[in-house]
């Protein structure tokens, strides 16, 4: 009996075609935003419920920009932002 390794509807492609749906489902109907984190009164951390993709929030300036490594860094633990010592 011959095993097909080669199957067209292998869990990688069927993965890559639901994240690619859902990204489009996205730019049809907006992100489903959550609140991931909050790093302090005026600042967040937004991801999307659906295609996983995350954002960071400031009140103050009033902008969403994409969440990134920098992102990450400023608010980890000792970072210029961490949010137990630094509130603004
Ligand atoms: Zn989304």
């Amino acid at each position: 009996m011959e095993h097909d390794t080669k199957a067209p509807n292998s869990p990688a492609v069927a993965g890559l075609v639901e994240r690619t749906v859902r990204r489009l489902a996205c730019a049809v109907a907006g992100h489903q935003y959550r609140v991931a984190r909050r790093m302090n009164p005026g600042a967040r951390k937004l991801v999307c419920a659906r295609c996983g993709g995350a954002w960071g929030m400031h009140d103050a300036t009033r902008t969403l920009v994409p969440w990134d490594d920098e992102f990450e860094a400023m608010y980890a633990p000792g970072g210029p932002l961490d949010p137990a010592t630094y509130k603004g």
